[in-house]
């Protein structure tokens, strides 16, 4: 190490310069130029890290607005995955129902036998409706359980 080295070295520690190293830093240019800079680098103080509560503080609304895109994008794909099988649903139900309307219009009279189909279609559609309903709030609940477990 050079005398250069312990003199900013001593300077960086904060240590008290002995007389060789005084008369060094005042001879040696370079020493005397970064005296300044090497001092001021010593008196730093490092910041205290943030407290982990202040952190998670600070993080609760970024956090917060992730989780409610992530409860959106779920909920799309729920959505989504429950309706595509709803055209072949609608097309077995439109062919039960007229099949049905078929064999009922040879056993009943035409006006009961419209009667019967109909109250079955509208139960139908209404239990499809519910159903379909259903699929956001379970969709939530599911990721609020999920979120729940997370967190514990
Ligand atoms: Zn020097």
């Amino acid at each position: 190490m050079t005398e250069c080295d312990e003199v900013r070295t001593m300077l960086l520690s904060g240590r008290a310069l002995d007389a060789g190293s005084a008369s060094h830093l005042a001879a040696c240019p370079r020493c005397s130029a970064e005296q300044a800079a090497v001092r001021a680098l010593a008196a730093y103080a490092v910041p205290a890290p943030p407290s982990p509560a202040g952190v998670l503080a600070a993080a609760a609304p970024l956090l917060a607005l992730r989780a409610r895109r992530a409860g959106w994008r779920a909920l799309g794909r729920a959505v989504a995955a429950a309706l595509v099988p709803l055209p072949l649903v609608l097309l077995v139900d439109v062919y039960l129902v007229r099949a049905a309307y078929g064999m009922l219009q040879a056993l009943l009279p035409r006006v009961l036998s419209f009667y019967v189909v109909f109250n079955y279609a509208a139960t139908l559609t209404l239990l499809l409706a519910v159903t379909y309903a259903m699929v956001p709030i379970v969709a939530e609940r599911q990721l609020r359980l999920r979120r729940e477990e997370s967190r514990a």
